[in-house]
């Protein structure tokens, strides 16, 4: 077992840090909040005064913090928890960040002698409690390979996407397309309310026809067809409205840098855009069929 320094947490990071300590790691824990802290302590986790504190002599860092000037103010610089830490530690961010920062975090990581991996996760703050996360992680093939174990103790899909920076490519082009395929499902429901087709009718033939997808089939913006859904529970989330415009928006940064064409997936941020702006962010994201139909 490893001693393991985490750094930010929240919603998500506060149980995927007890899911190693569940494991048998020690861990070392440090966030700005003191409730968040505790919270973690109180679990079985050595708290640390600062993040350079936490990664002094241990084996990997892993952390969750919100966007990617967090990441960047706390690896890099003189005082960044690269330079902190002895050569060789492995360093895990699992944020949700644009793929420039954590490519620039894998430069620095490598100047430092470090290794770095980018795995930010898919499943949210149930599977964060569970275990079950899918972790989507970019770097080298001895990084990943040293991560592997540590990664396997807080989620259960832990996929190797390529180098540096492809675990945040592979999260924005995956939450894109969800994006996109959330609205095109709700724009087919609220046509077929208007042509008065019946919404169970419409999922039932979708659902074995050529339409079928994930949004349809296992998050369906309907009340009634899928019941797990957040639709029979007021639309509450689930994977907020807010959470998906921040995807989108470093989808959005990332096709600019990189030249790619997504005319969709520029239509589909305004349109999470416009949600977040009528004060519904905290929606679950399939919510966008309620502001398709004029419901504020
Ligand atoms: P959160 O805001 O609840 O937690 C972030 C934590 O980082 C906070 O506790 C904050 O105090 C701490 N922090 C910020 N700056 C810090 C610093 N300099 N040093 C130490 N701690 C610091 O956010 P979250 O919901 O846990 O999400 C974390 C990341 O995971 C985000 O990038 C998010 O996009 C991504 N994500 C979230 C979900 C979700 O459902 N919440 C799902 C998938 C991915």
């Amino acid at each position: 077992m490893s001693t393991i320094a985490f750094i930010g947490l929240g919603h998500m990071g506060g149980p995927m840090a007890k899911n190693l300590l569940k494991a048998g790691h020690q861990v070392i824990a440090f966030d700005l909040v003191e409730a968040s802290l505790k919270d973690v302590v109180q679990a079985g986790a050595k708290a640390a005064a600062s993040a350079h504190h936490a990664v002094k002599g241990v084996d990997a860092v892993v952390t969750m913090l919100p966007a990617g000037q967090h990441v960047r103010a706390v690896y890099l610089g003189a005082i960044g928890i690269l330079a902190a830490a002895a050569k060789g530690t492995l360093f895990i961010d699992s944020s949700t960040i644009d793929v420039d920062s954590a490519r620039s975090v894998h430069t620095a990581a490598a100047e430092a002698g470090q290794e770095f991996v980018d795995a930010p996760v898919s499943g949210g703050t149930a599977g964060a409690a569970a275990g079950t996360l899918t972790f989507m992680s970019g770097g080298s093939d001895s990084a990943f390979a040293r991560a592997k174990p540590i990664l396997s103790a807080m989620g259960k899909n832990i996929v190797h996407a390529g180098g540096a920076g492809t675990g945040q490519a592979a999260k924005i082009c995956n939450n894109m397309l969800l994006a996109i395929s959330m609205i095109g499902v709700s724009e087919a429901f609220v046509l077929a309310e208007k042509l008065g087709l019946d919404a169970q009718r419409l999922f039932d033939i979708a659902s074995t026809s050529s339409g079928q997808c994930w949004s349809l089939t296992s998050y369906c913006p309907v009340p009634g067809p899928v019941p797990a859904s957040p639709a029979n529970r007021d639309y509450k989330p689930g994977f907020a409205a807010s959470l998906m415009l921040k995807d989108l928006k470093l989808s959005q940064a990332a096709a600019q840098g990189s030249g790619a064409a997504t005319p969709l997936g520029a239509h589909a941020t305004q349109l999470y855009a416009l949600m977040d702006a009528a004060g519904k962010g905290g929606d679950d994201f399939s919510g966008i069929i309620r502001f398709l139909k004029g419901i504020r």
